[in-house]
């Protein structure tokens, strides 16, 4: 598993979130936004992906309007349920502040099947630098996408259209 790095960095006597778990995929792949205010402000944005939620921190949050795009870090994969996390990581913790639901909902691949052919494109997206996805949230609708940059954990989030 790769929640390796999540455990590291972090002392679950001292922080309320959630132990690093083994999850089965459901029916439906998830996503999820949190808001994370730390020394520096940003949304964590959270895609699942062989068990656990790849996860991008974005500084000025996620793009809402078409052909938007904004810089995205990636960082250590979080444990499938992050998703409902929220409360406050105390002082001294690696993330310290306070962790609120943003918006989440389910996305898939355009033309995929089942959940199983979502992973499997965007397994092949991830290595290649270049993901697709469709997401079916509140606040964040439509097609978007994630492009690598030259520095490996460098990501742009992409809207790339708002109709399925
Ligand atoms: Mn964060």
């Amino acid at each position: 598993m790769s929640l390796t790095a999540y455990r590291r960095k972090r002392n679950f006597r001292t922080t309320p979130e959630p132990r690093a778990r083994a999850h089965r995929r459901g029916k439906e792949l998830i996503f999820v936004v949190q808001k994370h205010r730390a020394s520096h402000p940003h949304h964590d944005f959270r895609l699942e992906l062989d068990r656990v939620l790849k996860s991008w921190a974005v500084p000025k949050g996620p793009p809402r309007r078409p052909a938007d795009k904004r810089l995205a870090v990636q960082v250590e994969d979080h444990p499938y349920a992050y998703k409902d996390f929220e409360g406050r990581i105390p002082e001294g913790e690696y993330g310290a502040g306070l962790v609120e639901k943003w918006d989440g909902g389910t996305y898939e691949v355009e033309g995929a099947t089942s959940a199983a052919e979502s992973e499997r494109a965007m397994r092949a997206g991830l290595r290649l630098g270049r993901m697709s996805f469709v997401l079916k949230g509140s606040k964040l609708r439509g097609v978007y996408s994630l492009v690598r940059l030259k520095s490996p954990k460098q990501w742009l989030l992409i809207k790339t259209h708002a109709k399925k």
